[in-house]
């Protein structure tokens, strides 16, 4: 181990981001959180104005024009939300809001209010105008909700804000999303050490680590945000076809990408997907590498030659991919 580190960490975004440096640079520091609290202003959906909640308000009533990287994301947001089979969905809003999973009065809503506000989460009802930027919801009560690729996307942009003061390494954590830039000054073999959390455990407590170079990491988990009512356990990750979290073999996806966007789009999508329709999508998507951690506790691994995992709880087991690499 070499160098020494400076940690700098604030609550946003509904949890602690915290951000590693080697060098000191108050500078840096103070303009990598500036811009997570800009960007957050404007994509949160959890307060009453934000460049998002604009166009919810308007849901049904008009178009609203919103910043170009507004737009951009909403795009990127809706096209995930076409992928064949995809259970990502950008305008679960109104589910998510009335779930309240991780909010105060979390509960388990009646049946035919689900049924009810589903109706009002087709991603095709959301119809973009890429010349003056507009969004417009086409039904009276829907919303978007950006909280499955906001932290991915913002991470992103604190790498190009760090590069403005010439730091090429350095670790970003928005509480599960890392990303890792450059090598790492802290080990002989220049990369990264991060953990794989063991599944409602406490956070020191791992599944193994993974070595990377560069990349980011990204989980979608239901340990993330959950209640527990009648011994079942109700998670935050919604199934846009039933209303009702998300319920597979999977306790947790965690995407190895380039970047965080992606990564954050894919923990969902693939999380959807389940294992074996996951690893088989990978194979189209050489440039990410995945893990995949079952309720039976077994853990699959794509690498796809992106990192490598070290395991740690031997109540775990390895299992190589179902499809050869
Ligand atoms: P993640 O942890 O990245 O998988 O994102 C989970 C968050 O995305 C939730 O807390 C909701 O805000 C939102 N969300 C829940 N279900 C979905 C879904 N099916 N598609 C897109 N976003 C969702
Ligand atoms: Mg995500």
């Amino acid at each position: 181990m070499t160098g020494s580190y400076y940690t700098y960490s604030q609550k946003l975004m509904g949890t602690t981001v915290s951000l590693q440096l080697y060098v000191e640079n108050p500078a840096a520091v103070t303009a990598v959180f500036n811009t997570i609290e800009a960007l957050e202003a404007r994509l949160t959906v959890n307060r009453d104005h934000s460049e998002v909640m604009s166009i919810n308000h308007a849901a049904g009533k008009h178009p609203v024009t919103v910043s170009k990287l507004v737009f951009d994301l909403i795009q990127q947001a809706k096209a995930a939300s076409l992928l064949p089979y995809s259970r990502f969905n950008l305008a679960i809003g109104p589910i998510v809001k009335l779930w309240k999973i991780g909010f105060n009065g979390q509960s388990i809503p009646p049946a035919d209010e689900i049924t009810h506000r589903l109706s009002l989460t087709s991603p095709h009802l959301i119809e973009l105008d890429q010349t003056n930027h507009s969004v417009y919801l086409a039904k009276a009560g829907m919303e978007i909700d950006l909280g499955a690729i906001a932290k991915g996307y913002i991470a992103d942009i604190t790498k190009l804000v760090l590069a403005q003061y010439n730091i090429h390494q350095a670790i970003i954590n928005c509480g599960g999303n890392v990303l890792t830039i450059g090598s790492s000054p802290l080990t002989s073999s220049q990369e990264w050490h991060i953990g794989l959390k063991r599944p409602f455990a406490a956070a020191n407590s791992l599944l193994g680590i993974l070595h990377v170079q560069n990349k980011s990491v990204v989980t979608s988990g239901i340990y993330e945000r959950y209640f527990i009512f009648n011994e079942q356990l109700y998670h935050h990750i919604i199934d846009p076809f039933t209303g009702y979290p998300l319920d597979n073999e999977l306790q947790s996806v965690t995407i190895i990408s380039d970047n965080s966007l992606t990564g954050d789009i894919y923990s969902t999508i693939l999380f959807g997907f389940g294992v074996r329709h996951g690893l088989n999508e990978l194979e189209k998507h050489k440039n990410m590498g995945a893990i995949f951690v079952t309720k039976d506790q077994k853990i699959f691994i794509k690498s796809n030659q992106h990192f490598q995992f070290e395991l740690l709880a031997d109540d775990y087991e390895l299992c190589q991919s179902l499809i050869p690499a």
